[in-house]
């Protein structure tokens, strides 16, 4: 059997992190993403593939007894992790023993409809789920997500859990070329985005080899695309491998214009500031005339 526990794996975000992979043996997954860096498979709505709560379990009180300083718990699996059968039991396990560790999941957000999933979800500390896709059509031949998935039972059970939970919800939309990247799709998602409030939006591109033929955007393209996301949604853009270093020397007029225009992540300082706009940037800050805040785990900067 493959490995149950992965890690620990460095995150500037989160600190040291153990994984679980509630699927080692194989892909299963309800959608069969174009840019899904695992092979293609047939979708599934249910796991048949299935290790006990008591294996993962152990694995992870062993390696939790070798690693004594892991700061969080990332429930994923080579597939979906809410397919799990068992989420809720084992999430309950895991909160029975991990102390101050946080516990994260990444989910592609597709079952969040469901109740048993959305309580599962509410007893972690932080939460990550996709959503690439505003219509069923794109749904469809961007995810390849199975029969009887519909954008608006995700939408609404994002609403749903939202109105339960009030920790760290991350929505992580991934823009594939010439495939979601389109303005309808981009101004449909944002006008959900905006009601549902998430602490924080992730807006990438394919960064890994794709499972099919598809293309990733430019770092210039997601930006253009991100500045049509509402100003009251912090947005952060993750695609650093397609990320040009373009920095400039900006006055501290024009950085605080920028920041009024939209607050910008550590990351996005780096790729734009030169080393002596960001030591006024340090002054601005000393200053109070702009401020940091984090929004689950990211720091922007931002007008006060
Ligand atoms: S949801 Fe994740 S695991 Fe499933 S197909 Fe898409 S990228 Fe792959």
């Amino acid at each position: 059997m493959s490995s149950i526990i992965f890690g620990p794996l460095l995150s500037r975000r989160f600190g040291k992190s153990l994984g679980i992979d509630l699927s080692p043996n194989k892909k299963q997954c309800n959608f069969d993403c174009l840019y899904c860096e695992l092979k293609p498979a047939k979708t599934v709505d249910r796991y048949d593939d299935i290790i006990s709560v008591d294996n993962i379990m152990h694995a992870l009180q062993e390696a939790l007894s070798l690693h004594k300083d892991i700061d969080v718990i990332t429930i994923t699996a080579n597939g979906e992790p809410t397919l799990y059968p068992y989420l809720g039991k084992l999430i309950n396990r895991i909160n029975d023993i991990k102390g101050n560790i946080k516990t994260l999941i990444l989910s592609n957000g597709s079952t969040i409809g469901d109740l048993n999933v959305r309580e599962a979800l509410a007893k972690l500390d932080m939460v990550k789920l996709s959503l690439d896709c505003a219509n069923d059509k794109c749904l469809k031949k961007l995810d390849r997500a199975h029969e009887g998935l519909n954008v608006a039972d995700i939408m609404q059970g994002m609403l749903d859990f939202k109105a339960i939970y009030d920790k760290p919800l991350i929505i992580e939309v991934l823009l594939v070329k010439s495939i979601n990247d389109n303005i309808e799709n981009i101004t449909a998602l944002n006008h959900f985005l905006t009601k549902l409030n998430p602490t924080r939006v992730d807006v990438g591109t394919i960064d890994r080899p794709p499972a099919y033929k598809v293309e990733a955007l430019s770092y210039d393209e997601l930006k253009g695309l991100v500045s049509l996301f509402d100003l009251s949604l912090p947005v952060y853009i993750v695609s650093r491998k397609t990320a040009d270093k373009r920095v400039q020397k900006y006055t501290n007029d024009e950085i605080i214009q920028t920041l009024s225009n939209r607050p910008l992540s550590s990351d996005d300082i780096e790729i734009l500031f030169d080393e002596d706009t960001k030591h006024r940037l340090k002054d601005l800050l000393n200053s109070n005339k702009i401020k940091i805040k984090s929004y689950g785990g990211v720091d922007f900067y931002k007008l006060p």
